[in-house]
């Protein structure tokens, strides 16, 4: 894959260059302002396998250590393709909660897979201003 890795190449999540689109995020030099931009930015994390952005930004009460192992044996061998949100609900700058409808694209063991998902999104504490989190899939 040529310039994997590189900042000025278009952002996995489809956004026109990682730099000034998850990156920021991934580098925590910035904080998502919106649901969306969460949910991306976890697409582009799993597409480059960070796997401690992806930690940090799903709150859950399962051991560390089970963690990681699980979230990287999960996206092991998995390469994702592409992402399309086809709904957004709430999740703005002034929300403390929301939902993002997507389709992510993957290609695992030459087959091509589509997860679909409406993910529900919260701020931390449930307090304006507290940092988007990344809170369950809906059924
Ligand atoms: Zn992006």
């Amino acid at each position: 894959m040529a310039g994997f890795g590189s900042s000025a190449e278009p952002c996995p999540c489809g956004g026109e260059r990682y730099a000034t689109c998850c990156e920021p995020f991934h580098l925590g030099t910035a904080l998502p302002e919106t649901a969306e931009q969460l949910m991306r930015s976890r697409y582009s994390a799993f597409s480059r396998n960070l796997i401690d952005y992806l930690i940090e930004t799903h709150p859950s009460p399962e051991p560390l250590t089970e963690r990681r192992r699980a979230l990287k044996a999960s996206n092991r061998g998995v390469r994702w393709t592409r992402l399309r949100i086809s709904a957004s609900e709430a999740g703005g700058p002034a929300d403390l909660s929301g939902t993002v409808t997507f389709e992510a694209h993957y290609r695992q063991a030459g087959q091509t897979h589509v997860l679909r998902e409406c993910s529900r999104f919260g701020r931390e504490g449930a307090v304006a201003g507290g940092r988007w989190l990344y809170l369950a899939a809906e059924a």
